[in-house]
């Protein structure tokens, strides 16, 4: 029996994730999209915010 490689346990199917190659279950990512939790995560964090470390320029316009 296949196992899921984020939560570990047994399940009937798994997915490959096509960013990461992790086999995770149907409960730990998106099989439609074969995307990991994990991706899923990475890839909202880096939308929604800058990384603390990442130097952004920002144009200021002062008048
Ligand atoms: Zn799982
Ligand atoms: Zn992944």
């Amino acid at each position: 029996m296949p196992k899921c490689e984020l939560c570990e346990k047994k399940v009937k199917t798994t997915y490959k994730c096509t960013e990461c190659g992790t086999r995770f279950c149907e409960k730990c990512g998106e099989k439609e999209r074969n995307v990991c939790e994990d991706c899923i995560d990475y890839a909202n964090g880096a939308m929604g915010q800058y990384k603390p470390d990442q130097k952004v320029e920002i144009e200021i316009d002062t008048d």
